[in-house]
């Protein structure tokens, strides 16, 4: 199927007389008759459903549809897109390991590695993604687990190129775990690419409408756990807690990553999204390909009318012909992006906070990838606490706006910056 009929119609399949729409199986638990029968559940000897932290069928469709988006083999739903980032990693580095990542990733993504992971004895080592390939593969260790990176880095807007980390992942025996919240399956198929295993903030393109805090994480079934069984031994040996069962074997390549994230992460962390939340976040990705294709020319037509305001000191969007990012975007991209676009304006920090209460559409958020416009000013808001020097540190200046172009017309958002640029 192409990727818009698995929009629609991926993950679930009613059978003669079933409901048409996904049901929202609203349930904590489920009845058996005997309790050998849920015992097999426990060892996980059969597959089905005895408790909602661990699975539910509302959310296991919608899992089946992201997977199916990405093009991988299986996939588990979070309550949150940090969720699925921790998971992602703590699947397969524990204390005492390390794991090189991309510089340019989202704040809370970066926080969580260089602060609370390291707390928990997990080592990052962050590398710029415009590094060469020697600089890329001096960061790798003999305990290295895994390489991270972003598709299009949220706020700096730093396209990936996720080829050359794919190749020094794998030259290491590592797989690269990608967050492709900004570009969605629609726009970057990381897979394609070399990409082992996916995560997202569905919180963003995939809700789309700023209705359910949401993540999710999709494994392509590629990685050989079992050619690198010494370094992925929670994969590869057996699980005590489950009676003495080894992933690998038992679930395949195809299964084993996303089988030991369900049972042991989300067992004991219990992260899990609500079946009304997961039916919520299917109604968005129900649209994705038709609203991310607006996304991406609304924010094209802003990137170009700023680009020619003179009250505009840089603008940066990496599908406008020109930016330093543009070549790179093409590659992965050639579709199109996501919908956002930053950019500095002349006079500065102060201009650019009496600019955006000028704004009457566009409405100031900690969000982005809404159908409603909305900007930030992360000088001001979430990296309030950094000085100058900071901020420049990280790749976000005093003076950067981001702005976040919705689905409305393009002609009144463009008419709604000049008049606040006026
Ligand atoms: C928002 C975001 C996250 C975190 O997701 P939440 O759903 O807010 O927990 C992770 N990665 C990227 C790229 C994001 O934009």
């Amino acid at each position: 199927m192409h990727i818009e009929t698995s929009c629609v119609q991926g993950g679930y399949t009613p059978k003669n007389g079933e409901p048409r729409q996904i049901p929202i199986v609203q349930s904590t638990t489920f009845k058996y008759d005997t309790s050998a029968a849920m015992g097999a559940l426990f060892d996980l000897e059969a597959s089905g459903y005895f408790y909602t932290r661990l699975q539910n069928p509302t959310n296991d469709h919608v899992a089946a549809k992201i997977a199916a988006l990405e093009g991988g083999t299986a996939a588990m739903l979070t309550s949150s897109g940090q969720a699925a980032t921790f998971y992602s990693v703590f699947n397969i580095a524990s204390c005492g390991d390390h794991v090189v990542s991309s510089a340019a990733i989202y704040g809370g993504s970066y926080n969580l590695f260089a602060v609370t992971m390291k707390r928990m004895g997990i080592d990052f080592t962050f590398v710029s993604p415009d590094c060469t390939e020697d600089e890329l593969n001096a960061a790798f260790r003999p305990n290295t687990k895994a390489v991270f990176g972003e598709t299009i880095a949220n706020p700096a807007l730093t396209v990936l190129d996720i080829e050359k980390f794919a190749k020094a992942a794998h030259a290491h025996g590592v797989p690269l775990i990608i967050d492709n919240t900004f570009a969605t399956p629609v726009n970057c198929r990381p897979f394609e690419w070399g990409a082992d295993i996916v995560t997202h903030s569905t919180t963003k393109y995939m809700d789309g409408h700023g209705a359910c805090v949401g993540g999710a994480i999709v494994d392509s079934g590629k990685f050989d756990w079992n050619a690198h069984a010494e370094k992925f031994p929670g994969l590869t040996t057996p699980d005590e807690s489950y009676h003495g069962v080894t992933y690998t074997e038992r679930f395949g390549l195809e299964g084993a990553f996303i089988t030991k994230a369900t049972a042991q992460l989300m067992r004991d962390f219990g992260s899990i999204p609500s079946p009304n939340s997961a039916f919520i976040l299917n109604l968005g990705l129900e649209s994705l390909h038709v609203r991310m294709k607006r996304h991406c020319e609304n924010a094209l037509a802003v990137a170009e009318a700023l680009s020619k305001n003179e009250k505009v000191a840089w603008v940066s969007y990496p599908s406008l012909p020109g930016d330093r990012q543009y070549e790179l975007a093409q590659k992965y991209m050639p579709n199109g992006t996501c919908g956002v676009v930053s950019f500095g304006l002349r006079d500065g920090r102060a201009a650019a906070e009496k600019f955006m209460e000028n704004l009457k559409i566009a409405a100031i958020e900690t969000h982005v990838a809404d159908a409603r416009t909305c900007c930030l000013h992360p000088a001001s808001t979430t990296h309030r606490q950094m000085n100058d020097e900071e901020l420049a540190a990280c790749g976000i200046s005093p003076e950067l706006v981001r702005f976040s172009c919705g689905l409305e017309n393009a002609g009144d958002l463009i008419e709604d910056i000049e008049q606040a640029l006026r």
